[in-house]
């Protein structure tokens, strides 16, 4: 008969370490991003070619119910305190709400419910937003890279700014606040709208956070030559705004490095704008995630290939105990970094052997 399960690394962790994620550099995962599907209504030129992807076979996704089960697992016996759904686009998940509401009614180790968000693109997010609320969603990030209409039907192959800034405004209304935008800056198509797309976010409420294109894209095309830059992004903000950094000691565990804007130097403050250097001063000693895929594949890291059959173990009849375990050992060989600016250390360039958008963003 076949093991019931998949043999640990010989390096798990020591059972007198912590109950939670721990990894042999020390960090600890709390923060959890589930993919709910690998599909998109998309097609921005950095993540997914127009024509699509080989989306996973529907017997291969996880369903509602195993979803909520391992989510269980994590924020129950693993030391979770967040949960990001992310995608592929997960609004076109139709048991988005049910999940949200399953993972709101969960109980962390400190005895509160784990923070949940979304990060969207936002189509449809009009008609969803109360009921994501009503569900228990904790906060939106939305992506955006551009706020002009003919910029975005080139950038996504399809012609939906509209909707998607309804979707912002319901998503504020709705109290999922505050509402972060996702900005990737492609060369030679929007990397001259750094500043206003900032003037649009202020002017709206929403907390606009940049971030460095990844070598992520399904095609292998991203050019480390052409990547705009936190650098170039501070560069080309400064050309309209005084910028002061937030105190490291603020920042914790978070990928953004936050800048409070003012008009000049001593004006009045107008907000904050965010910078994710993902490859250019990668944050990964503070990393504190853990991926589950829209297929039960948990992953340590974005980058590299490594990932770890939940959803065989859960189809076999895995105890909970069991899958907790095979998810602590997951976790217990995470990389220390993933280089991915550093084409001369071992395992760079760790491109990863699925998209982002396979992943989970
Ligand atoms: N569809 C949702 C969305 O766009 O927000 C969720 C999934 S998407 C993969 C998550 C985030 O990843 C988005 O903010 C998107 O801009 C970003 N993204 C996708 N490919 C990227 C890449 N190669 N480099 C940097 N960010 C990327
Ligand atoms: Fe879809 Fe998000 Fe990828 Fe754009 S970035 S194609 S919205 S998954």
């Amino acid at each position: 008969m076949e093991p019931l399960l998949a043999p640990l690394p010989a390096d798990r962790p020591p059972v007198t370490a912590s109950p939670g994620l721990l990894d042999r550099h020390g960090r600890t995962a709390t923060d959890l991003r589930v993919s709910l599907t690998d599909r998109c209504n998309l097609r921005c030129t950095y993540c997914m070619p127009p024509e699509g992807l080989d989306w996973a076979p529907a017997s291969t996704l996880l369903d509602d119910d195993e979803v909520v089960r391992l989510i269980t697992v994590a924020v129950e016996r693993l030391g979770v305190t967040e949960v990001r759904f992310t995608g592929g686009e997960p609004l076109l998940r139709r048991g988005l709400e049910r999940i949200v509401a399953a993972t709101s009614a969960l109980t962390t180790a400190d005895g509160r419910s784990p923070e949940t968000s979304l990060t969207t693109n936002a189509l449809g997010l009009e008609r969803r937003a109360a009921g994501l609320a009503a569900a228990g969603l904790t906060r939106v990030n939305a992506s955006l890279d551009t706020v002009r209409p003919e910029r975005f039907a080139a950038i996504t192959h399809r012609d939906r700014l509209g909707d998607v800034l309804a979707g912002l405004r319901a998503a504020a209304d709705a109290g999922l606040g505050p509402v972060k935008v996702n900005a990737v800056l492609l060369r030679g198509t929007n990397d001259d709208e750094a500043p206003d797309l900032l003037s649009w976010a202020l002017a709206e409420g929403y907390q606009l956070r940049f971030i460095e294109q990844m070598p992520l894209d399904p095609h292998g095309a991203w050019d480390r030559s052409l990547m705009v830059d936190a650098a170039e992004v501070l560069a080309s903000l400064a050309t309209r705004y005084h910028l002061e950094p937030e105190p490291a000691s603020v920042r914790g565990s978070s990928p953004a490095e936050l800048w409070h804007v003012r008009r000049g130097e001593g004006g009045e403050p107008l907000g904050t704008v965010g910078v994710i250097a993902s490859v250019t001063r990668p944050f990964c000693a503070d990393c504190d995630r853990t991926r589950l895929t829209a297929d039960g594949q948990v992953r340590e890291c974005l980058f590299g290939s490594r990932e770890h059959d939940l959803r065989a173990l859960l189809r076999v009849g895995a105890t909970d105990e069991q899958l907790a375990d095979a998810w602590r050992g997951a976790m217990w060989g995470k990389v220390a970094g993933h280089g991915s600016d550093d084409p001369s250390a071992v395992g760079v360039g760790q491109r990863p052997t699925r998209p982002m958008s396979a992943i989970g963003g």
